[in-house]
C-alpha cells in the first residue's frame, strides 16, 4: 500500500516563508513543500533596503535568502507573481489569482505586513514613495540620486533611516513627525533625543509635532508637502513612513481568529489545528511575557519558522526568544534586546560612553531590566537578553559601571511576570 504524499503550502515568500520552507526541509519533511508568493522576486531581506543597499554600498545578490538554485536543490516549489486570494479551511483550499485551486495538509501563513498609505490630497503624485520592497528601494534611490530636497514623513525606524540614505545621497532632508521626538513611543525621551540629536548633526531638518495636510503637486507630480499650520516644505521627492499593518486580511476572511494579526499560541499555532503563522502577520503568545506580541521584526520572521515548521510536524516546541531588532543610522549602529510597553518604565540608565557613542541603554522598571539597546558595543545581545529573561532584580550601581560584567549585575529573586 502507498501512503499519500502529504502538501505543505506556505502563503508569502519573503524571509519567514522562506526559513520556513527551509526549516521543513531540515527537519525531514520529505512531502511537497509549496511556498506561494505574490513577488516577483525569490524571498529577500528587507532591512538592507533602507541601509546599505538603498545607499548603494552592498549586491543585490548579497540580499536573498538563499541562492536561486536553492529552492529546485532543495524541491521546494517557489512560484513567484502567485497572489493568493482565497482560503477554505474546511476543504485545507487555497485560491490564488487566476483561480487555480491548491490543497494542502499543513498551511503557513506568512504573508507579513504592508505599508499604511496616506490619505491627505495628493497623496497619489508621482514623487511620493513608501518603502516596503525592492522595487520600492530601487525607485527610491534613483529618487534620491535625482533629488535636492527629500521630505520624509514619519519618524520611526523606516523614516530616520531612510533620512540617513537621503543625507549619504548628498540631499537636503526635512523630517516630518506628528510626535513630539522621534521615535518617543518606542524608545522613550531619553533615547528619542539622542536620535533627535543624530539626525540634525548629520545636517536633517526635523519638523516635530507636525500634521501632514496635503502634498503639494504640479501636474500631479509631488513639489512639496503642506503642514497643519499651512506651511509647506518644498520637496523634489516625498517618502512616507507611517507604519504598517498586518497582511491578515485573508485569514480574516476564512474564519481565523484575527486581533493585531493571525493570533497564535507560542507552537504558532493558529485557531485552526492545520494552520500556524510567523513572521510579522503573526500576533504570537510569549510565555516570559505573558503576553500576546505581533513584532515587525526582522528576527522574528528569522527565528518563528522553525517552531512553526515543527508544529506543522506535529512535534513539540515552542517560540518564547526575548524580542530583538537592530537599526544602523549614519555611525550609529544598535541592537535593542527586550520589550518595554509603551512608556511603562520607570528609568533609563547608561552604561559607557554615551558622547562617544558606545554604551548601553537600559530601560528598568521596579528596579529590573526589561530592555537594554547596546550601541556601537558589540557581542551582548546574548547577556543582555539573559538579564531582561531572568527578571531579578539588578544593582544599578553595578549596572552602569562598565568594570562589572554585565552578567554579574543582577541579584534577588526573579519576578513571576517575566
Ligand atoms: C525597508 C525595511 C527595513 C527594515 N529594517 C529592519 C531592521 O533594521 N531590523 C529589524 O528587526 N527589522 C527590519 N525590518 C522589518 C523586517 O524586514 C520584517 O519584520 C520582515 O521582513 C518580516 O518578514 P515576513 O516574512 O514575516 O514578512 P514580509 O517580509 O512582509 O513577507 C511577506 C511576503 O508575503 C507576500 N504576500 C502577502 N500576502 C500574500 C498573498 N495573499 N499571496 C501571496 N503572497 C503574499 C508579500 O508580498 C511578501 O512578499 C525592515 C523592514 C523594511 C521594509
Amino acid at each position: 500500500m502507498t501512503t499519500r504524499q502529504q502538501t505543505f503550502v506556505i502563503v508569502g515568500a519573503g524571509l519567514a516563508g522562506a526559513k520556513a520552507a527551509e526549516a521543513l526541509r531540515t527537519d525531514g519533511f520529505t512531502g511537497r513543500v509549496v511556498l506561494l508568493g505574490e513577488e516577483t522576486e525569490r524571498p529577500y531581506d528587507r532591512p538592507p533596503l533602507s541601509k546599505d543597499y538603498l545607499q548603494g554600498k552592498s549586491e543585490k545578490d548579497k540580499i536573498y535568502v538563499h541562492p536561486k538554485a536553492w529552492y529546485a536543490e532543495h524541491d521546494i516549489e517557489l512560484r513567484l507573481d502567485t497572489r493568493v486570494t482565497g482560503l477554505d479551511l474546511a476543504a485545507h483550499r487555497l485560491s490564488v489569482t487566476g483561480g487555480e485551486r491548491i490543497g494542502y495538509d499543513k498551511l503557513l501563513l506568512a504573508t507579513g505586513s504592508a505599508v499604511r498609505r496616506l490619505s491627505v490630497p495628493g497623496a497619489e503624485f508621482d514623487g511620493v514613495y513608501y518603502l516596503r520592497s525592492l522595487a520600492d528601494c530601487e525607485a527610491i534611490k534613483a529618487a534620491f540620486a535625482a533629488a535636492g530636497r527629500v521630505a520624509i514623513i514619519g519618524a520611526g525606524w523606516i523614516g530616520l533611516e531612510t533620512a540617513a540614505a537621503a543625507r549619504a545621497a548628498d540631499c537636503e532632508v526635512t523630517v516630518i513627525e506628528m510626535g513630539e521626538l522621534p521615535l518617543l513611543e518606542v524608545l522613550g525621551r531619553e533615547v528619542a533625543e539622542i536620535y533627535a540629536a543624530l539626525h540634525r548633526a548629520h545636517g536633517v531638518t526635523l519638523c516635530l509635532g507636525a500634521g501632514v495636510e496635503e502634498i503639494t503637486g504640479t501636474n500631479r507630480r509631488a513639489t512639496g508637502v503642506r503642514l497643519a499650520d499651512g506651511s509647506v516644505i518644498d520637496a523634489d521627492a516625498v517618502v512616507v513612513g507611517v507604519g504598517i499593518t498586518p497582511n491578515a486580511a485573508l485569514a480574516e476572511a476564512a474564519g481565523l481568529h484575527v486581533d493585531n494579526g493571525v493570533v497564535v499560541d507560542e507552537h504558532l499555532a493558529t485557531s485552526d489545528p492545520d494552520v500556524v503563522a510567523a513572521g510579522d502577520v503573526a500576533n504570537a503568545y510569549y510565555p516570559h511575557l505573558r503576553t500576546h506580541l505581533r513584532l515587525e521584526h526582522w528576527s522574528a520572521a528569522l527565528n518563528q519558522p522553525a517552531v512553526a515548521a515543527a508544529t506543522m510536524l506535529g512535534r513539540d516546541a515552542a517560540y518564547d526568544r526575548v524580542p530583538y531588532f537592530f537599526s544602523d543610522q549614519y555611525e550609529m549602529g544598535m541592537e535593542y534586546s527586550g520589550y518595554v510597553a509603551r512608556g511603562n518604565y520607570d528609568e533609563v540608565v547608561f552604561r559607557g560612553d554615551v558622547a562617544k557613542g558606545e554604551y548601553v541603554a537600559f530601560w528598568l522598571h521596579h528596579g529590573r531590566v526589561l530592555a537594554g539597546m547596546n550601541v556601537n558595543v558589540w557581542d551582548l545581545t546574548d547577556t543582555i537578553a539573559a538579564l531582561v529573561r531572568s527578571g531579578r532584580p539588578v544593582d544599578r550601581a553595578k549596572l552602569v559601571d562598565p568594570d562589572v560584567p554585565l552578567d554579574q549585575v543582577a541579584g534577588g529573586p526573579a519576578s513571576g511576570a517575566r
